[in-house]
């Protein structure tokens, strides 16, 4: 039995699954975003001792929200978090006398794709989520990109648009999560809105500052010309980010994940490939949507506990006992 972990910005979701990929019991609740540096860690091992009472994990692998330390089992300086700095991979290895496997989070999900998912056997393979923000994760002739300290993968941060003044969370000018992501659209929506004058609900709410990314989707669905409007321009800019990500890492397959991409992949993979013809440097690969679901990431970490790379072998961490 092992114990899957994803700590989300908003969501700590845990379950215990098969090394063949089966999640058998899953509990999910919301992040801790108060409390010390253990308070993640706390909760961790109270929801894991309702999923497995007395028994012991074989291995445990936790798929977090980064920056990270991978030498020290930290999460550091995270803006998605109060708490910004806290440990995992120590007391959890104490605690639940087990291994543990720490990794980013969409670098546990490509090495999820890879071993249970679309990516089956693909040793070059990419997977990026579109959700509250874009993140990547890479697998290069069959080897998980990891960087020095685990960080190889902040893809949001590319520059798409030199010449925007839209400022991403982490303060940069005209970078893909800044503008297309689920936090960057409504940035996006209401830049666009200043520029045309439109007929459509969505616009009017884009002026006045309230139009959601959900809402955006949601408008396009009902065929509102604005809302429509933008997410073809949101398109462009995920083909253009992705072209960046084909001509870096030549792979085979481009996965995507994240709750923006699960739930309105209709809307988006036409679009993007349509505009991919005209960015990519080579003929673009084939993009699928994850068939996780929301739970890709929690499989990466299933996948990272039970067949372990070894790329990450190096950072596992083991009870001291
Ligand atoms: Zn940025």
């Amino acid at each position: 039995m092992m114990l899957a972990v994803d700590v989300g910005a908003t969501r700590l979701r845990v379950a215990v699954g098969t090394p063949d990929g089966r999640i058998l019991r899953k509990i999910v609740v919301n992040t801790p975003r108060s409390g010390g540096k253990l308070a993640v860690a706390e909760r961790i091992v109270e929801i894991a001792s309702k999923l497995l009472g007395e028994r012991k994990p074989e291995a445990v692998g936790v798929a977090s929200i980064g920056p990270l330390d991978l030498g020290r089992g930290w999460v550091v300086n995270t803006p998605n978090n109060p708490i910004r700095s806290f440990s995992l991979s120590e007391p959890l290895a104490e605690a639940l006398a087990s291994r543990v496997i720490l990794a980013n989070d969409c670098m546990a999900a490509v090495w999820g794709e890879h071993v249970y998912g679309l990516g089956g056997g693909l040793g070059d393979l990419a997977y990026i989520t579109i959700s509250t923000g874009i993140g990547g994760g890479f697998m290069v002739d069959g080897h998980l990109l990891v960087g020095w300290r685990g960080n190889a993968h902040e893809i949001g941060h590319l520059v798409i648009d030199y010449k925007s003044n839209t400022r991403c969370g982490c303060g940069g000018r005209g970078h893909w999560e800044g503008l297309a992501s689920g936090s960057g659209l409504p940035r996006l929506a209401s830049l666009m809105a200043q520029q045309y004058r439109y007929e459509s609900t969505a616009w009017s709410k884009a002026v006045e500052g309230r139009l959601s990314s959900r809402e955006i989707y949601l408008y396009a669905r009902r065929g509102d010309s604005f809302a429509l409007r933008v997410i073809d321009e949101a398109n462009r800019i995920h083909a253009a980010g992705l072209a960046g990500v084909i001509a870096s890492y030549d792979p085979r397959l481009i996965v995507l994940g994240g709750a923006v991409a699960v739930r309105n992949h209709d809307l988006l993979i036409p679009g993007i490939r349509r505009y991919l013809e005209e960015y990519s440097l080579h003929k673009p690969p084939r993009i699928e949507v994850s068939a996780f679901g929301e739970d890709s990431v929690l499989m990466g970490a299933l996948a990272i506990a039970s067949h372990t790379p070894p790329e990450l072998e190096r950072f596992s961490f083991n009870p001291r006992k």
